[in-house]
Order: C-alpha cells, then sequence, then structure tokens
C-alpha cells in the first residue's frame, strides 16, 4: 500500500552540503580509516622544478598573500581527496580571482617549468583534484562570480568557482533549474563539473554538460585565453573547441568561466520511493517508468538492500518502506500538480498490479522529498565509515546492471565486509562498491583489473561519470584504442609541452608508460599471491582465467 505519512523520517534529514562543508572544513574529518599509498606507489616524480623562494615572490607580488596558503594545516585539505586514498605533498596554494590572473599564473609556471594541479571543490573520486607530489593547487573558489543571468534564455554566464549549490539556489529564485545535480552540490564547482562532465542525478532528463554549457573561457598551460565564450543556442562555426575542456579533467586548461543553459524550473516534484522484489522487477519499473512518465520524469535511480543497510546502519537514516532486496527512486517534475498526481498514481497502480512494486511511499512536500534524496545522495558519505572503500563506477547494457554485483558478490566472498550498489538505472551507471575494515591488496587484486576487463568485454564503460583521474590512467585501454590513445597524447603534447598541468593524471604519458612495467610488476606479485590464496581456498570463479593472464 502506498502511504504518504514522514513524520518519522523527518527529524534524521541532515543535508548532504552541510555534511560535506564540514568535511571542507579541514580539522573535522569524520572517518577513522587511514589513508593508503599502496595503490599509488608506482608513478615517479616528473622533471618539474620544485618551488622557490623567487617563485613565492612571484605570486605574492601576483595575489597578494592572502590568496596564497601555505600553512601547514590549511593545505592539509587542499592535499587529500574526499575519498582520503592520497595525499599529496603540495607546499603552495594559489587563489587567483580572475581569468587574467590564472593566466600569469600558468604563463610563469610554464616558463618555469613547475607543475600545476587545478582543484575546484575537490570532491572528484578518481584523484584527479589533489597534488600526487608537490605540484602547486591553483583552487579556483575565489573565483565564484555570477556573471549574468538571462530569465528568457536560461543562459547563465558564471565564474567556474561558483559552487553548484549557489547557482542552483540562484537561478530557483529566478524560477529556472540548472541542468546537473548530484550530492556533493554543497561543495562542488560549476568549473569542476564541466572539468569532470559531472552525469548525476538530472542527466535522464536534460542530458549532459557537453549539451548544456554553451560556451566557456580557458587558460591554456602556457598561458594564453582561449575564449570560446559563447551563449547562442545554435553555433556551428568549425571545430567546437569547448568540448576540449568538458570531461578532459584539467588537464588541458583551466575552466575560469563559463555559459551553462539552465531550464525553467517546474513548479511540482514528487518522488516515489518504491521497493521491487528482483533486479528484473527494476528493469521492468525503469521501462514503465520511462513510457509512462515521459514528459515528467527527472530522475531514475535505484539502490540495493545493502546500500540501504549501510545507510541506516552508518548514518541512522530511515528507509521508510518495508525490506526489499531493490529500491528504486523515482523524481518526477512538472507544472500542473492535479495532472502529476494523477500520472503517477497511474504509474505506480500500473506497476502494483504487475507486482513489479511491492511496496512503496510518495513525497510531495519539499522537506520530506529531501528526506527521500538523501537515503539515495548519502550512500557515498555512509560506505566512508565502513573503513576502506573500493569504489568503482562503470555504466553496462541494463541486462548486465546487476550482474556484476553478483559476479563480485561470489568473486569477494568474505574478505569484504559489504558488496553495495545503487546508481543511476535511468542512465545504465551503477556504482559498485566493495568494503574492508583495512585496506586489503587481496581485495584489491581481485577486482582490478577484472571489474574493468568484465565491463570491457560487455560494451559498458569503466568510468561513467567520474572520469580517469589518477586511479584509471593504467585502465584507459580497456575503453579507448590504442589510436585514440596516441591521438588523445598528441592532443595533450600539442597544448602542454612542458606538461605542466595536472600531470600523472587523465591519460597514460610517457611517464606513466616508463612505470608502467613496475605496476606490472606490483600487479603480477599481487596476482601471483591472490592466485595461490585462491586455489587453496577452492573459491569458485567463473572468470579468473581473466585475471591471472597479466
Ligand atoms: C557525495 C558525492 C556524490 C557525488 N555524486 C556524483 C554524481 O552523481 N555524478 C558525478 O558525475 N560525480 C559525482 N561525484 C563526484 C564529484 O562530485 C564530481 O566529479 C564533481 O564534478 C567534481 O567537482 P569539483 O568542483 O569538486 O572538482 P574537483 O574534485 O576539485 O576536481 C575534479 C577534476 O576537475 C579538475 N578541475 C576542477 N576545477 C577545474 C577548473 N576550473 N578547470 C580545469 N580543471 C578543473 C581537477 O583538476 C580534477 O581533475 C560525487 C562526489 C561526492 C563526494
Amino acid at each position: 500500500m502506498m502511504h504518504k505519512k514522514y513524520s518519522t523520517i523527518a527529524k534524521h534529514f541532515i543535508p548532504i552540503s552541510r555534511f560535506l562543508y564540514i568535511y571542507k572544513g579541514a580539522e573535522i574529518v569524520p572517518y577513522t580509516h587511514k589513508i593508503h599509498k599502496s595503490t599509488f606507489s608506482t608513478v615517479t616524480r616528473g622533471n618539474y622544478n620544485s618551488l622557490k623562494s623567487k617563485d613565492v615572490d612571484f605570486f605574492s607580488s601576483l595575489l597578494g598573500s592572502s590568496r596564497i596558503i601555505q600553512n601547514v594545516e590549511e593545505l592539509e585539505a587542499y592535499n587529500i581527496d574526499w575519498l582520503r586514498s592520497h595525499k599529496g605533498s603540495s607546499s603552495i596554494v594559489l587563489r587567483p580571482k580572475t581569468t587574467e590572473e590564472v593566466s600569469e599564473i600558468l604563463k610563469y609556471c610554464n616558463k618555469q617549468k613547475l607543475a600545476i594541479c587545478p582543484q575546484g571543490g575537490n570532491t572528484g573520486l578518481v584523484g584527479g583534484s589533489i597534488p600526487i607530489f608537490d605540484e602547486i593547487v591553483v583552487s579556483m573558489s575565489l573565483m565564484n562570480k555570477i556573471i549574468h543571468f538571462d530569465d528568457t534564455t536560461g543562459i547563465l554566464q558564471c565564474q567556474s568557482g561558483c559552487i553548484l549549490e549557489t547557482l542552483e539556489n540562484f537561478v530557483n529564485e529566478k524560477e529556472f533549474t540548472v541542468p546537473v545535480d548530484l550530492g556533493a552540490k554543497g561543495s562542488c564547482q560549476i568549473g569542476g563539473n564541466i572539468s569532470t562532465n559531472a552525469g548525476g542525478l538530472r542527466l535522464i532528463r536534460y542530458g549532459s554538460l557537453h549539451g548544456n554549457v554553451l560556451g566557456l573561457k580557458a587558460v591554456l598551460p602556457n598561458g594564453d585565453i582561449l575564449d570560446c565564450m559563447n551563449t547562442m543556442r545554435k553555433n556551428n562555426t568549425g571545430y567546437d573547441l569547448k568540448h576540449l575542456f568538458i570531461g578532459s579533467e584539467g588537464t588541458l586548461g583551466i575552466v575560469t568561466e563559463a555559459a551553462i543553459l539552465c531550464y525553467p524550473k517546474s513548479s511540482d516534484t514528487a518522488v516515489a520511493f518504491l521497493g521491487c522484489n528482483s533486479f528484473q522487477d527494476v528493469m521492468n519499473t525503469a521501462k514503465i517508468v520511462r513510457q509512462k512518465l515521459p514528459q515528467l520524469l527527472s530522475s531514475l535511480e535505484m539502490l540495493d538492500d545493502q546500500a540501504a543497510d549501510t545507510v541506516r546502519d552508518n548514518l541512522k537514516l530511515s528507509i521508510p518502506i518495508a525490506t526489499h532486496p531493490f529500491y528504486v527512486l523515482v523524481e518526477i517534475s512538472g507544472s500542473d500538480s492535479s495532472y502529476n498526481e494523477q500520472k503517477l498514481n497511474e504509474c505506480l497502480s500500473f506497476l502494483m498490479e504487475h507486482n513489479y512494486i511491492n511496496d512503496g511511499t510518495i513525497a510531495t512536500e519539499p522537506s520530506r522529498i529531501k528526506v527521500l534524496w538523501s537515503i539515495r545522495e548519502r550512500i557515498t558519505e555512509a560506505l566512508l565509515q565502513e573503513g576502506c572503500g573500493y569504489k568503482y563506477d562503470i555504466s553496462l547494457p541494463l541486462s548486465d546492471f546487476y550482474k556484476i554485483v553478483e559476479v563480485m558478490r561470489e568473486r569477494l566472498g568474505r574478505r569484504v565486509t559489504r558488496c553495495v550498489a545503487y546508481g543511476h538505472v535511468g542512465d545504465g551507471n551503477v556504482h559498485f562498491n566493495a568494503t574492508t575494515r583495512t585496506f586489503d591488496p587481496e581485495v584489491l587484486a581481485l577486482i582490478e583489473p577484472f571489474i574493468y576487463e568484465w565491463t570491457s568485454k560487455r560494451n559498458g564503460s569503466i568510468s561513467a561519470e567520474h572520469g580517469i583521474g589518477y586511479k584509471k590512467t593504467k585502465y584507459l585501454h580497456f575503453n579507448k584504442s590504442n589510436d585514440a590513445i596516441n591521438l588523445m597524447r598528441s592532443m595533450k603534447k600539442l597544448m602542454d609541452p612542458n606538461g605542466i598541468l595536472n600531470p600523472y593524471k587523465g591519460s597514460p604519458g610517457r611517464r606513466y608508460v616508463a612505470s608502467l612495467l613496475l605496476v606490472f610488476q606490483e600487479e603480477l606479485d599481487i596476482l601471483r599471491y591472490s592466485e595461490k590464496r585462491m586455489r587453496r581456498d577452492t573459491i569458485a570463479d567463473t572468470d579468473s582465467d581473466i585475471v591471472w593472464h597479466l
């Protein structure tokens, strides 16, 4: 039975943005798990110069001392990633306010051969936003001006350091909404979203940032300002160079300004949280929801029972319906509340009649909608409290979407404390996570590269929305041909001949290739060790030959 009572769960709600803000406050790191470096230890530092006092003098004269951070305690928040999986050792953070200042910084660093790591809100999950060694961090957080909003066309122009939630609140006041939304909205910046081509919770409705970023300004590694600003919906005038910066994770330029297409905000939103007995029922539900609510659907998410357990156990959030193996979250938004209600009820009745869903609850008030959303949005945060996490963001055909979780559960057995899946079922994007109390190289060796090879064989993507960053460079070949990787390298070489911008990230460079042998040697050792253990433990493993051939 559908019911609309929420009084028991509302009190548990804590906005994700507040949590993230607390985290960004640096001195509070609410997790017990340790930073482990073992997966990062194989890359050697590039032939860059180290920071000298004359460099600091230059930056001070450009920015003033208040916009330079050198205090060890303050540096900590910029050196550690959100997942606490890596710690860099940068000794300086620069905080420009204008495109021209970014240009001066890059021009100087290029001449002096000083490596740079651009950083937005530092919520990235693949190690792209933190220095690997002592790169200079260029933080975009003071570039947070809204430049212009056209309330006829919905086109927003702003600096790239604007926090996503700030932009959303700003355009909401003008009855518009930003086309991207994600759990990290309280901390991530629009420049970071553009640079990672963030997908998030609304992609099913508004499409990706490749479609919604109309123009941008970027500073190239040599300091040149590339003005690709454009506020026209139509502009077919040769190569659309802005796309080079959407999803290239700060390896080709620093995005300083952008024009984003925003959409009229629907006055009425409803969220249904539904329980399903099997993944087949999740797929049936997804199909029917798409068919029956085509104009209204704004999000279509899923989580499994272990994801729900993690949120309940670690964050004390209540799951508002009886326990089910799977949950689906459907959000609709439109301008006519009675029409929305009628359509949603018709759809849910159909789903119940066909036994695709077994139970559910609907929220229409904003505060209660937030409560339901927090169950889905706070899974990443809940997982962090488990100890050590192994996090994967892959896309797969729906028929294989949950198979990978079953395969991994069998493969990992009792070595892990949890195997959890959730994600954007509307986009075929599953987030698979395993956890252990402390870092276990054997578990890592059982997951990687197996999961990427398995995904690649099914024509999926090894990184659906988080990017390649630092963590996935060595697995890029599972998705990109040699020709494509070579072209990526040539483009990097052309735009950044000294390789100063976000080195060790994105695509495997020469230095990476040089260290590849070391990586393989290290992996081989781990795999050999695991193989022996596997044989001894006689673990059933259908695809193990794939792993061992390395
Ligand atoms: C709780 C949580 C939920 C999340 N949910 C999602 C989700 O649903 N979908 C999704 O796609 N991601 C998600 N993420 C990942 C992350 O939030 C996104 O990748 C986000 O877009 C990163 O933005 P940021 O400002 O924090 O960038 P950062 O983490 O600071 O940087 C990310 C990358 O972009 C580069 N970069 C940052 N700013 C610039 C700039 N101005 N110019 C050039 N390069 C730059 C950095 O060098 C780095 O390589 C989530 C993360 C968390 C913690």
